[in-house]
């Protein structure tokens, strides 16, 4: 059997390698540049031309940041990635936008004596043209995704738009680089520019074509429908055809009820189910009534055809070997926790365990009689806790924060235990700094948050 020692050094491993693939990745075109570059121009001009290869790099490797890749989620979790994906968007946005304002070498016509491009900036009007459409395109798509949510996009059709203008933006700044650039004329340069745009469309052609064909040999059935509480949905998914999903406790999914496989119209949805009932079992999924796929679930028919795309995530506990493990979750925050809950129980886990489970009224709260009894068979604890509790309620009111923390996590528990959270993000972000506050590591709190913004 694996350790949790080796699990856990192995995360970190996985980690510390992403770091660096993206650094070797990002850098890679400055190192050269810087080998088979000409003569030196101004320092000005070194460094608007290194932004201007940095902001391409990091644009590339925002393609295999968008969340579809196993190996990258799994070592750092989707949330992480998507952090990264954002912030490194806006801090290539930032050097592209510098970028043509540093030159002090003026802008001309490339002198026919001058083959290292020392003498003038390119003033020719189809390398500029593209430049400036990457120039123009590139805030554009940042804004559209920073303001995504107020602009009332459907997430279909941002997401459409984000991949085309990303692909846009890529091929105009291959060609505004081998055409305009000074470094990337170089032929060494210009193939690696044209392999990395290459690797990064191609994610595109792998995510939404090659995995979409992959998923039509592997369909579900919808094998239930229920609503267990309040604007909250059970739904079971069966394998049709095939051996089912392998997966952890605690990872989610991409879920596509009724579409094509190769239909934009997915969401990402937590396993609520244990993954010890068996490869080929069931899949459970609880989902609250947001937007319009959640609100139509009622329409939803048993034997619709469905597919999924995962697992993905790493709010597992697997071979964590601490004495004890507190959940805490808030509303549907609660599927990734019972998923957990359940295959502690299925696996008769040793481990000690706690769940607080916040909710705004009882009619919130989903699966309770099953929570207790799983609760119980572990020997552990569980709190309700409302905000709006009705008339007579004895458990603790209010929003899970810091008090409340601090009276049902033990001084003991806080620093040997280890914490499991999933629910909105003001609780998360709550519970997180009082947990720290209490004495627990960074490192043995996991979290999982269903909103990137
Ligand atoms: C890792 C993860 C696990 C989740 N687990 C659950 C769960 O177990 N139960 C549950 O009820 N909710 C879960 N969610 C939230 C769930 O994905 C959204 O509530 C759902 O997609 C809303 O879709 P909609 O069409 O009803 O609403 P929409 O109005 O289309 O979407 C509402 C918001 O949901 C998010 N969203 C929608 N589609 C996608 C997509 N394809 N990719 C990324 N984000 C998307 C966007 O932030 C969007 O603004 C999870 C989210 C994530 C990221």
């Amino acid at each position: 059997m694996v350790s949790g020692a080796s699990l856990r050094q192995s995360a970190v491993m996985k980690a510390l390698f992403l770091i660096l693939f993206y650094v070797v990745v990002a850098v890679l075109p400055l190192g050269v540049a810087w080998l088979y570059g000409g003569p030196p121009r101004t320092l000005s001009d070194e460094i608007a031309s290194g932004l201007g290869l940095m902001a391409f790099s990091m644009i590339l490797i925002e393609f295999v940041l968008s969340g579809r890749f196993r190996a990258i989620t799994s070592g750092v979790g989707m949330d992480v990635t998507m952090r990264v994906h954002q912030l490194a968007a806006r801090t290539a946005l930032v050097f592209a936008l510098l970028h043509p304002f540093l030159y002090l070498t003026p802008s001309g016509v490339p002198r026919p004596w001058d083959p290292t491009r020392q003498l003038v900036v390119t003033a020719e009007f189809w390398p500029l043209a593209s430049g400036i459409a990457a120039f123009v395109l590139l805030p554009a798509l940042v804004l559209l995704a920073v303001g995504r949510k107020q602009l009332d996009f459907k997430y279909e059709t941002w997401r459409l738009m984000h991949g085309v203008g990303a692909a846009l933006i890529a091929g105009a700044l291959l060609h505004h680089a081998t055409q305009a650039g000074r470094y990337s004329a170089e032929p060494e340069l210009a193939y690696l520019w044209i392999g990395l745009t290459g690797l990064a469309c191609g994610s595109l052609v792998y995510v939404y074509l090659l995995k979409p064909l992959g998923q039509l040999a592997r369909p579900w059935r919808v094998s239930h429908v229920d609503k267990i509480a309040e604007r909250t949905w059970s739904i079971g998914l069966a394998p049709d055809g095939h051996a089912g999903l392998r997966f952890l406790a605690g990872q989610f999914v991409w879920l596509n009820t009724g579409n094509s496989p190769f239909s934009l119209k997915e969401n990402p949805l937590s396993l609520g189910s244990a993954p010890g009932k068996g490869v080929g079992a069931e899949l459970e999924f609880i989902v609250k009534e947001l937007g319009d796929w959640s609100r139509s679930l009622s329409e939803l028919q048993v034997g619709t055809r469905a597919y999924v795309d995962g697992p993905f995530g790493s709010l597992t506990v697997e071979g964590r070997d601490t004495p004890g493990i507190v959940l805490i979750g808030g509303g549907v925050g609660m599927s990734p926790l019972l998923s957990i809950l359940r295959q502690m129980a299925l696996s008769k886990d040793p481990r000690g365990v706690k769940l607080i489970y916040g909710n705004r009224a009882a009619t919130q709260i989903i699966h309770r009689d099953e929570i207790d009894a799983l609760v119980a068979e572990q020997g552990g604890e569980v709190t309700y806790v409302l905000s709006q509790p009705p008339e007579g309620w004895e458990g603790p009111t209010g929003w899970i924060d810091a008090g409340l923390i601090f009276d049902q996590v033990s001084a003991e528990q806080a620093r040997d235990w280890l914490f499991v959270l999933c629910g909105p993000t003001a609780m998360m972000d709550v519970v997180e700094e009082a947990l720290l506050a209490r004495g627990t590591p960074a490192g043995r709190i996991l979290s999982e948050r269903f909103d990137y913004d």
